[in-house]
């Protein structure tokens, strides 16, 4: 097992076909308990359970990732029931399709406040332990939305602060390479999840679906599975010369 004695606190992990309960699944299966958080609290929960059932201790936590006492609070919770937090991924995140010139300031705050602040105030708390010990592996998922300057979900707040993740990963890496700390994005292209595709009606579902995978080479949408896989490879000990990378997880859609 890839991750035997690791702990690993996923953020954005109650979503039931989530990229992140896919993860916490995905870590734990190598051998890595994990700290399952979210906002949606029973999400949390559910996750933690599927995690225990796989011989892993688990707690399912709610966290707010934009309040940062919050996210102090349950990183030291985290820390205090299953041990040094050694990976961290940044999965949480919100999107809204809103035209440009229609975002208001809230709603432009909203998503820096969860994706980007999000990111930051969890690194923030998990990386004093890591310096401690000489060792770390951060996570961050950015999209491939920040890249081409946004998507079919995600307008210029979303592409804003996910390329704004992809910087802040890059500048995490930097600064704590000295402490063997690693931290990485995974740049995953439209995935299969609750984010996108099911805030959609049925029809106008099928049809993105379809173009979609027209546009991609492999010829299909991203599962949460395939994003995991990425995640688990940048958490493991075989990732630890790569850092400050922005990994794509799109099937070719984006060749850059
Ligand atoms: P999802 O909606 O299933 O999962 C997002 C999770 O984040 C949910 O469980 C939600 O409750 C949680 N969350 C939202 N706000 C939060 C907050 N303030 N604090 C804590 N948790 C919060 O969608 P997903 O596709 O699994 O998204 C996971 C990540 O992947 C996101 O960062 C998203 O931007 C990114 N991503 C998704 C796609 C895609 O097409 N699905 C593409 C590129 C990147």
């Amino acid at each position: 097992m890839r991750l035997a004695g690791r702990v690993a606190v996923v953020t954005g992990a109650g979503s039931k076909r989530g990229i992140g309960r896919a993860t916490a699944l995905t870590l734990a299966r190598e051998g890595a308990d994990v700290a399952a958080c979210d906002l949606d609290g029973p999400g949390a929960e559910e996750t933690a359970a599927l995690v225990r059932g796989l011989d892993r201790r688990a707690l399912g936590l709610r966290m707010d990732v934009s309040d940062e006492e919050q996210v102090r609070a349950t990183i030291a919770r985290a820390q205090a029931e299953l041990g040094p937090v050694d990976i961290l991924v940044n999965n949480a995140g919100i999107t809204r399709s809103t035209p440009l010139l229609d975002i208001s300031a809230a709603e432009w705050d909203l998503v820096q406040d969860v994706d980007l602040r999000g990111t930051f105030f969890c690194t923030k708390a998990v990386l004093p332990g890591m310096i401690e010990r000489r060792y770390g592996r951060i996570i961050c998922v950015s999209s491939i939305a920040g890249k081409m300057g946004g998507g079919f979900f995600g307008s210029s707040h979303y592409a804003a602060a996910k390329a704004g993740i992809a910087g802040f990963a890059k500048s995490v890496a930097r600064q704590m390479a000295r402490y063997a700390i690693t931290c990485n994005a995974v740049a995953p292209g439209l995935a299969d999840t609750d984010i996108g595709l099911d805030t959609l009606d049925p029809e106008l579902r099928e049809r993105v679906r379809e173009t979609t995978s027209q546009a991609v080479p492999l010829g299909r949408l991203a599962s949460a599975q395939d994003v995991a896989y990425a995640i688990l490879f940048l958490a493991s000990d075989e990732a630890a010369y790569i850092t400050g990378h922005e990994l794509d997880v799109n099937g070719g859609h984006l060749m850059d």
